[in-house]
């Protein structure tokens, strides 16, 4: 039985730091992100789709427009950036996570929360993300 995926390619600007890194990244620093989103169907539908690009276009790149694009993504216990609020935010909100910003529980946020909330109703499941912060750079999150 063959394995039929639609992978969409979105992408993103955003602002981040990771909370107690060792280095470099512990600065407040941004990356163009580029998201690749791997959905999968019971069956393929009349016209032989997994699903539409546009769908998951519109589903998962608004939401990432809405909450991710040119804002900052701040682990709730970076009390000294949330401090910085009224000059981060200027027309758009930051985003708050319970997490730490890293590529993977970006990912992992990704995978288990946005892309069911969106996609489920549609008639796909996620089954993988690639995120890649930089041309160098990528993490890969797959359900099993
Ligand atoms: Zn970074």
């Amino acid at each position: 039985m063959e394995n039929v995926e639609c992978i969409r390619k979105l992408t993103f600007c955003a602002g981040h730091r990771v909370l107690g890194h060792e280095s470099k990244c512990a600065n407040a620093h941004g990356h163009n992100y580029s998201v690749f989103i791997h959905a999968v169907a019971e069956r393929l539908d009349e016209l032989g789709r997994v699903i539409d690009f546009s769908i998951i276009k519109q589903e998962i790149g608004t939401w990432l427009d809405t909450h991710w694009d040119h804002t900052f993504l701040v682990y709730e216990k970076d009390t000294e950036l949330i401090s910085c609020r009224n000059i981060l935010e200027k027309n758009k909100e930051i985003f708050i996570c319970d997490f730490n910003p890293t590529a993977e529980n970006l990912a992992l946020y990704l995978i288990n929360t946005v892309c069911p909330d969106l996609l489920s109703k549609k008639g796909v499941r996620v089954t993988k993300i690639e995120l890649h912060e930089t041309e160098n750079c990528k993490v890969i999150v797959e359900k099993k």
